[in-house]
């Protein structure tokens, strides 16, 4: 038998030449499903890890030729994930990868079907070495800014797409209203309008108009529905919520990405009110395929189906599980390290406990996919992707993201910007961290590896050294991540020898239940250091780099001005340069509530009774229910922006007109600045309790020093509905206020 191993050098310059290329665009699916052998069939649905089929510790990787036979040959596998190495491997071992497994495909199975790759790109193309890294969503959600998420995902799509991948498992589309979730930075933040705004944004940039060109992948909305709701905070454990609950605030990003065409979802590996996730035939089937319309892939979760037997213990045996989630509508298997998929499928169907046109519905939406992304048409890497990897321009845009999201909560008296004169001491954990500005999903799953990142990613000590000249740098640790102190005197006593001290807190990187957190206060040996660096006197401009607001009620008093920069990706050193020292005028929005206290988390959109008080409060104790740090869309820039003329075209809102909402913004201050102008309506009285405000509409737009625009929006009915107790969505006739900034008008709605 001819062998088709080799090196990965070699093998890149065959893949991107379009050797061996399959003559059919796109074959009659119908006829090569009906061909299709029973075993065949099931392949179809099973995904693997590559490490099933590498060779372990293989440096450039190497597939083990038997084994990877065992997967092609013997079970017809579809698909495989990530990278069998667990790190980042370089385009040209992805190259190899791909030609190694379509050559055997081609050589050795009967119908030749090509091989789907699915891919973690999360925020940027994560397991290919040296990709270009963007902020992570939550920092997404604080630009406000759907084009610039769309140029984000197009590139990711371009850098994924150039190393042979054609699908990833991106975007997250769970609503990160449990602020304690360890996946609370792959969200959105905590507003479901937003998150489905910039999730539609997402699978735009990845799919493009064709999701077959060279330039696009298929997206994978995850992990449908509910996952970023934990009770208690902890990754996959139960979350309980009613219907309409789940309706109102965790499914439109879903069912917006479905209109917008997304191809394939991932389950959320959960139980919501005690059913399993992938065993719900309701929320797979019922509402995602017949209600949304979905028509695409749903794949599970890594080991999700078997987890119904190992783990939530609703299924008796593995063949139960397997049986649960197929017929719960489950298309492809993340099995991913062994073969016990295909073998209780299989027994399942001569069983007569699954029916072989159940299994036919998942192969035809699995075929199609690979035909959608052009594998029929060329499995290989493509020739005209050679050009789509780290652009410069690729960098230029990582930065723009970074500095559009950074947020500056608080600037007493002006503290920012520095000048470039002054002399400054950079300490605390993340002033010198590269993975602390990338977070999870960076190179490496956990992303906290710097042995993987581009050798000349910079920290925030170098950049700032780069703005203002090394001579006028101090940098000190101070204290590491996870709270055990190091340096601290050290960093008290240099803080005698500068002008100001840029104290940079916050979390190294974590993903999934590794960063599960016990509690959500910053560690006390950072708040130590803020603490006694506040005690010199000198100013304090506190950096946070963070994927979650770690409480830091103690120490905020003492900073003069706070930027949170959330975990701003490769290019987030030079952007808070930027922005410290003025070259870029902040105009991140914060995209959740920013707690205050561990046992106080509200969202924005709260009850009028999130807090109740039955008595006088007692001294001390305030009435009032809404008393974060920082709300939900606070931001400042360094200038200044007055709201005006707040106009309604009408008072009276029906089913069949609209209303268009008009307010006058003006730059009062000295610089060019952007400001998001945020739309909320309130209704006073509803059958479900209303929130006091939700977001309906934004818009970001520039304005120079003096200069005034007029922002409209339209409102319809749509944009004053709600989901009721019946799980309906619903308009209610009656009053409602609309809000922008702190200008306030009312309107009725009415049948
Ligand atoms: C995560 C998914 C991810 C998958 C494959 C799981 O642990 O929950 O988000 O896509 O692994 O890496």
């Amino acid at each position: 038998m001819k062998s088709f191993f080799m090196s990965a050098t070699a093998a890149t310059a065959i893949a991107t030449s379009g050797f061996a290329q399959n003559s059919e665009e796109r074959p009659n699916l119908e006829k090569l499903l009906k061909s299709l052998t029973l075993d065949e069939k099931i392949g179809q649905m099973v995904q693997l890890d590559l490490s099933v089929v590498a060779v372990p510790n293989s440096s450039p990787i190497s597939l083990d030729e038997k084994k990877l036979r065992e997967a092609l040959v013997t079970y017809k596998i579809s698909s495989f994930i990530n990278n069998g190495v667990n790190h980042a491997l370089t385009v040209d071992e992805w190259h190899y990868v791909n030609k190694t497994i379509q050559d055997m495909i081609h050589a050795e199975t009967p119908h030749k079907i090509p091989l789907l790759y699915g891919i973690d790109s999360i925020h940027g193309a994560t397991f290919i070495r040296d990709s270009t890294l963007f902020p992570q969503n939550i920092a997404m959600a604080a630009t406000r800014d759907p084009d610039l998420t769309q140029r984000c995902a197009e590139i990711s799509a371009r850098e994924t797409r150039a190393a042979g991948l054609r699908w990833t498992f991106a975007p997250v589309l769970d609503v990160g209203r449990q602020p304690l979730w360890a996946r609370f930075p792959e969200t959105f933040g905590e507003d479901p309008f937003l998150a489905a705004a910039l999730g539609v944004a997402t699978v735009r940039g990845f799919q493009g108009e064709d999701v077959g060109s060279p330039a696009s992948v298929a997206a994978c909305m995850k992990h449908y529905v509910g996952y970023s709701f934990p009770f208690n905070g902890k990754d996959r454990s139960p979350a309980l919520m009613p219907d309409w609950y789940l309706r109102e605030y965790f499914l439109p990003p879903f069912r917006e990405a479905v209109k917008a065409g997304a191809k394939t979802v991932m389950i959320n590996s959960g139980e919501i009110n005690g059913e399993p996730v992938h065993a719900s035939k309701y929320l797979l089937t019922d509402v995602l395929r017949s209600e949304l319309g979905f028509k695409g892939v749903i794949v599970s979760d890594w080991e999700d189906i078997i987890r119904l037997h190992t783990k939530h213990h609703v299924a008796a045996t593995p063949a139960e599980a397997v049986r649960l989630a197929v017929d719960a509508g489950l298309d492809m298997s993340m099995v991913p390290l062994d073969y016990s998929f295909a073998k209780l499928l299989k027994q399942l169907v001569r069983d007569g406990k699954i029916s072989e046109k159940r299994i036919d519905q998942s192969v035809r939406r699995i075929l199609r996919l690979k035909a959608d992304v052009g594998l029929f048409k060329n499995p290989y890497v493509e020739s005209e992707t050679a050009g789509n990897f780290r652009k410069p321009d690729y960098h230029k845009v990582a930065l723009e993201a970074a500095e559009a999201a950074i947020t500056l909560l608080k600037n007493k008296g002006n503290a920012l910007p520095l000048s470039t004169s002054t002399k400054v001491l950079v300490t605390g954990p993340a002033a010198n961290s590269v993975s602390a500005l990338h977070g999870c999903w960076s190179y490496t799953w956990q992303g906290s590896n710097e042995k993987f990142y581009p050798k000349n990613t910079r920290t925030i000590v170098d950049a700032i050294r780069e703005k203002i000249g090394e001579s006028n740098v101090l940098y000190r640790l101070g204290a590491k991540f996870d709270g055990s102190a190091k340096d601290l005197e050290a960093a008290v006593s240099d803080a005698a020898n500068a002008d100001a001290i840029i104290l940079c807190l916050g979390e190294d990187a974590y993903a999934e239940t590794p960063g599960d957190l016990n509690d959500f206060n910053l560690p006390d040996s950072q708040q130590e250091l803020a603490k006694r660096l506040t005690g010199t006197g000198k100013p304090v401009i506190l950096v946070l780099v963070e994927g979650r607001g770690r409480v830091i009620r103690e120490i905020e008093p003492g900073a003069r001005a706070i930027l949170l920069a959330y975990w701003p990706g490769s290019q987030g050193a030079e952007a808070i340069a930027n922005v410290l020292f003025g070259d870029m005028n902040p105009s991140g929005k914060l995209p959740f509530t920013y707690a205050r206290y561990p046992n106080h988390l509200v969202t924005y959109d709260r009850k009028y009774t999130s807090r109740i008080d039955e008595i006088e409060p007692p001294e001390g104790h305030t009435s009032e229910e809404y008393t974060p740090q920082f709300e939900f869309g606070s931001g400042l820039s360094y200038t200044t922006f007055e709201y005006r003329n707040l106009k309604l075209s009408g008072t009276r809102l029906t089913p069949r007109t609209k209303i268009t909402v008009s307010v006058d913004l003006e730059n009062t201050g000295k610089r060019s600045g952007r400001e998001t102008v945020e739309l909320y309506t309130h209704q006073l009285t509803a059958s479900i309790t209303p929130p006091l405000k939700r977001l309906r509409a934004f818009h970001k737009i520039e304005l120079q020093p003096g200069e005034s625009k007029t922002v409209k929006f339209e409102l319809a009915a749509p944009d004053v509905a709600f989901v009721n107790a019946q799980s309906k969505l619903v308009a209610e006739p009656g009053e409602f206020e609309v809000m922008i900034a702190d200008l306030k008008k009312n309107f009725r709605f009415e049948k």
